[in-house]
């Protein structure tokens, strides 16, 4: 099936960040997306994150979607070459407000989270099992802690529900 640039954008309970590509045409992709990825992406937006979002309660601000062309992922199994991952904005929310937000994507389906409170984002994807994992640090040092739990656990309970 060919993709247009007819697929929805993401609706008002979502503010997209101005370079994140959520839909065709938003920017140069990378070449490693993969066809079906704005559908996939489409998807996301109006089923797992629609409900995630409302049970959250507050706009989400989407950072990242689908790969771009000038990206520094390397790994070709990334979720963000299906259009099956978001990278959520954190800055300024509580620990709290954080732990109920990743609550509501995991009750919603999402199953991998990676955790970075460095640059103040939670990602979220819909891979088929539970995964968890920390980024680095600007030492390249993994980060241990997010939203003041210790990311082990939080992959750990993850897996686990
Ligand atoms: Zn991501």
């Amino acid at each position: 099936m060919v993709e247009t640039s007819l697929y929805p954008r993401p609706k008002p309970n979502f503010i997209v960040e101005n370079d994140a590509i959520t839909w065709k045409g938003a920017g140069e992709i990378s070449p490693l997306v993969v066809d079906g990825a704005f559908s996939q992406l489409s998807k996301l937006f109006s089923g797992p994150l629609e409900v995630a979002s409302k049970n959250f309660g507050e706009l989400l601000v989407i950072n990242d979607a689908i790969t771009r062309i000038d990206t520094t992922r390397t790994s070709p199994t990334s979720q963000h070459h299906f259009g099956k991952a978001v990278d959520i904005n954190t800055s300024g929310m509580s620990n709290e407000k954080k732990l109920r937000l990743l609550k509501s994507l995991q009750d919603a389906g999402f199953n991998g989270f990676g955790f970075d409170d460095l640059r103040g984002f939670l990602h979220a994807d819909l891979r088929n099992e539970k995964a968890g994992w920390a980024y680095n640090d600007y030492n390249k040092v993994k980060q241990t802690e997010w939203a003041g739990r210790k990311i082990i656990n939080l992959i750990l309970e993850n897996r686990n529900r």
